[in-house]
């Protein structure tokens, strides 16, 4: 590796990193990505969905260009249970625009393609190695060692993901991170020919469905399953929070095994072909799990710095990794600009964070995650829901109960106060 001193280098050619890279290259600052994977995207995972929006603000029209599977325009989310499925479903007709569509995406294809930009417009891959530690001096972060190798840089910026192994060691994480604010996801990719993708789940060509799943998937726990349709491939997989996935009596892939054998899914996947089986972390702790964002010499973005929002309805860290790179790149670019590469300077980059939509968005949705940890929300209402539909849509010869009693009945067994307190709990939370 170079001895030559970088204005930056970034740890992860992620959405993150590769988005870093980019902005900082197109200003003409001297930026390395280096990388654990042998490409970028290698290592990396996602549901599936990335919100187009932010960015759509760093390559107008990027979809055009880039790898993405399918534009989302059917949403499903379903309550689980062992012997039912209750599912709202919204197909959405409207015209495409490209700052509010979303696109089902595989990383290890989008990834490199993004990489590939910032690689155009001037900035270095180096692929393969694994970042051991950080330089410092007189407390201030100067580089990145890998091996044998010290790196010296200007500025460091952390973009190595949800497990970050730095943020510590760059004194940006005083506190560790608790079971409850990480989760852990397995997904598979099981391959099909396009046409079957389009005939089985009822779309165009182009087009996508994004399904989320509360309840069975997850074993009853904190979590939720996940199903999105790739070109000629879907993405199934599930996300189990590490502190109840600690008690599970099932392993993840247990879980996994079973939700792709439930009615609702397993004829979906018949006749697929496993291509891909992957597992990773994901932040799950919301705005209050976010840590001290810069020091002297160093600034952390994307899931690094656990921006990730999950609603149940929706998962989002790719659009919020995008939004942090472009406002880290900014403040980076000033810092040059001034010369100084001091926390005093890099603090611009909280700032330019506070006023975009990723931290307007996690602090809007602050109480979500306690919203979560409500077990009823992935036990007792599928199974209320399972009931009050076995309940409406069974005809046996027997006297019919009133619909009221057909409704109330399954709402009593949960409780109606519980319903009340947690339908505004949930409300208040959104
Ligand atoms: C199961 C699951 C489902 C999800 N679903 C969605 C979804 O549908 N939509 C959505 O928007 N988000 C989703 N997310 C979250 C989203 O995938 C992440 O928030 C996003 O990938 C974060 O991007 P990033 O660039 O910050 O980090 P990453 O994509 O994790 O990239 C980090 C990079 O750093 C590299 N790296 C790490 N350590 C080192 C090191 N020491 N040296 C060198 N390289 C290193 C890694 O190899 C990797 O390339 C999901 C996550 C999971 C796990």
């Amino acid at each position: 590796m170079s001895e030559d001193k970088f204005d930056a280098i970034i740890v992860g050619a992620g959405i993150a990193g590769a988005t870093a890279a980019l902005l900082l290259a197109r200003e003409g600052l001297s930026v390395v990505v280096v990388e654990r994977g042998n490409y970028a995207g290698a290592k990396n995972m996602t549901g599936g969905r990335l919100y187009a929006h932010s960015l759509e603000a760093v390559i107008p029209g990027f979809a055009e260009a880039a790898p993405v599977e399918r534009r989302v325009t059917q949403e499903r989310i379903s309550l689980m249970t062992e012997t039912g499925c209750f599912t709202a479903s919204f197909l959405n007709g409207r015209p495409g625009a490209p700052d509010r569509d979303s696109y089902v995406v595989l990383r290890g294809a989008f990834d490199r393609w993004l990489m590939e930009q910032a690689e155009a417009a001037g900035a270095m891959l180096v692929s393969g190695v694994l970042v051991d530690d950080l330089l410092t001096r007189d407390g201030r972060v100067c580089g990145v060692i890998a091996g044998e190798d010290k790196m010296p840089a200007e500025v460091v910026i952390l973009a190595d993901g949800a497990n970050s192994q730095l943020l510590e060691r760059a004194g940006l994480r005083a506190e560790p991170v608790g079971p409850r604010q990480m989760a852990v996801g397995v997904k598979e990719v099981i391959e099909f020919d396009d046409k079957v993708v389009e005939d089985r789940f009822n779309l165009l060509p182009g087009e996508g469905l994004a399904w989320l799943f509360a309840g069975l998937p997850s074993g009853g726990k904190v979590g939720g399953g996940f199903l999105y349709t790739n070109k000629a491939s879907v993405s199934v997989g599930l996300v189990a929070t590490t502190a109840e996935f600690m008690k599970s009596e099932r392993t993840i892939h247990e879980l996994l095994e079973r939700f792709k054998a439930h009615p609702a899914i397993e004829p979906l996947l018949k006749g697929g072909k496993l291509a891909e089986y992957s597992g990773h972390m994901v932040a799950e702790g919301g705005y209050d799990m976010i840590p001290r964002l810069y020091n002297d010499g160093v600034v952390v973005i994307g899931e690094a710095a656990h921006l990730v929002i999950n609603l149940g309805y929706t998962v989002r860290g790719m659009d919020l990794a995008a939004g942090s790179a472009q406002a880290a790149a900014k403040a980076v670019i000033a810092a040059k600009q001034a010369g100084d590469f001091s926390a005093r300077s890099l603090a611009a980059y909280k700032t330019f964070l506070d006023d975009s939509f990723v931290i307007k968005d996690m602090k809007h949705y602050r109480k979500f995650p306690h919203f979560m940890e409500n077990s009823r929300l992935f036990n007792e209402y599928p199974e209320m829901l399972e009931k009050i539909c076995a309940g409406i849509f069974t005809v046996d010869g027997r006297a019919p109960a009133s619909m009221l009693s057909k409704l109330m009945e399954p709402m009593k067994e949960v409780g109606l106060l519980n319903l009340m307190k947690d339908g505004l709990k949930g409300a208040r939370s959104l």
